[in-house]
């Protein structure tokens, strides 16, 4: 779709704990976008110099077009290596897509199987850096890391994109569920779509706060709404559970029926009688280093004023600020990680209420 033609997404993202990071973003972007243009062309010119070089990573993508026009929708899976479920599903539907057996009907469909190639041979979650934090294209001089050569890559295919569906998995066990932002509510419609009963919200102001750089917050969702885009990553479940891909495989189809690519009779129907519960993230606690109070469970509620997480010698400690719920507790993160979050049942663009029936007014005339 052309985004000049839809005014929604011009709109200033309300309801969210804070609009800062996002309009730091914004400025980042452009200036970014500047900067690889002039750095890429630099680049080619230093190539050409020195054809010893050894090739950058490959980012594999596949488009499929519907025909009539319609929202752009871009799937990634694998942007952490570990994470299996993303890449199993896309290719069972990528080879559904080319043999014909499915076919779009409108829109546009892109597919990243593997996002992080390099994490996902070594079956770890990141070579050298996490891919999901600082996602930004960045200039030849600034691509140290090896993922920081995969940035720009994605970052082009997300410049298309109306909506991002990134799929993942997660260390605790638990349920799928997804993170949202708190752009518009026809975000929210989107992840309610994918069929999962939990919705994580603002993730990267809670993220924002714990004191990183801004730019550091930003991860492949970030960066489309930054964009003017909207996008969810779903965590389909624990690493391990064979359940995950399917998981996975059902969410796609479901966001592409939802956005119209494919008839709505196409997806498997969300299940009925769920309801949904929603937790805003208000905390991220990194090991700078701390460690957790005791091992919570993920979704674990707690109450205000519990101690969450201490340094090492105790004389620092993070304490709930409210009653909630601890959110991906991970007791291995390593130095700078996030260790745990802190989220709080409420819910982004709540469904207007039912207005309550009005009370006759008697007055003293009567009628
Ligand atoms: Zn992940």
């Amino acid at each position: 779709m052309d985004r000049r033609q839809n005014p929604a997404r011009h709109r200033r993202a309300g309801r969210c704990g804070k609009g800062r990071l996002t309009e730091l973003l914004k400025t980042s972007h452009t200036q970014t976008q500047t900067q690889t243009t002039r750095h890429n062309k630099m680049a080619h010119e230093n190539d050409n110099k020195d054809s010893s070089k050894t090739p950058p990573p490959v980012v594999e993508h596949f488009s499929y077009e519907g025909a009539e026009p319609g929202e752009t929708l871009v799937i990634f899976g694998a942007v952490h290596g570990n994470e299996r479920c993303g890449p199993e599903a896309l290719l069972r539907l990528k080879e559904e897509l080319d043999s014909g057996a499915r076919s779009l009907e409108a829109g546009k469909l892109i597919i990243v199987p593997v996002a992080n190639p390099g994490a996902y041979a070594a079956n770890t979650r990141f070579l050298e850096r996490n891919l999901n934090r600082s996602f930004y294209p960045k200039p030849p001089q600034e691509r140290k890391a090896y993922e920081d050569h995969l940035d720009d890559q994605l970052c082009a295919l997300l410049d298309e994109a109306d909506y991002l569906l990134d799929i993942h998995s997660y260390t605790a066990g638990g349920a799928p569920f997804v993170f949202m932002g708190c752009r518009d509510s026809a975000e929210k419609e989107f992840a309610q779509a994918l069929g999962v009963e939990h919705f994580v919200w603002d993730w990267s102001n809670a993220f924002y706060d714990s004191r990183v750089e801004a730019k550091a917050a930003q991860g492949t969702t970030e960066y489309l709404r930054g964009r003017g885009g909207r996008g969810v990553t779903l965590e389909c479940g624990q690493h391990e559970d064979p359940a995950n891909a399917e998981v996975a495989y059902t969410a796609a189809l479901r966001a592409m029926a939802h956005l119209g690519l494919i008839a709505p009779e196409a997806a498997p129907a969300a299940p009925e009688n769920k309801t949904p519960h929603y937790a805003k993230m208000v905390t991220a606690i990194l090991n700078t280093p701390m460690t957790a109070a005791r091992p919570f469970r993920h979704f674990e509620a707690v109450q205000k004023g519990d101690l969450l997480a201490q340094s090492p010698d105790g004389k620092e400690t993070v304490t709930a600020k409210a009653d909630g719920f601890i959110i991906l507790p991970n007791p291995n993160a390593v130095a700078g990680a996030e260790i745990l979050y802190l989220a709080v049942a409420e819910e982004p663009f709540p469904s207007p209420q039912k207005t309550p029936r009005k009370t006759p007014q008697h007055g003293r005339s009567g009628n």
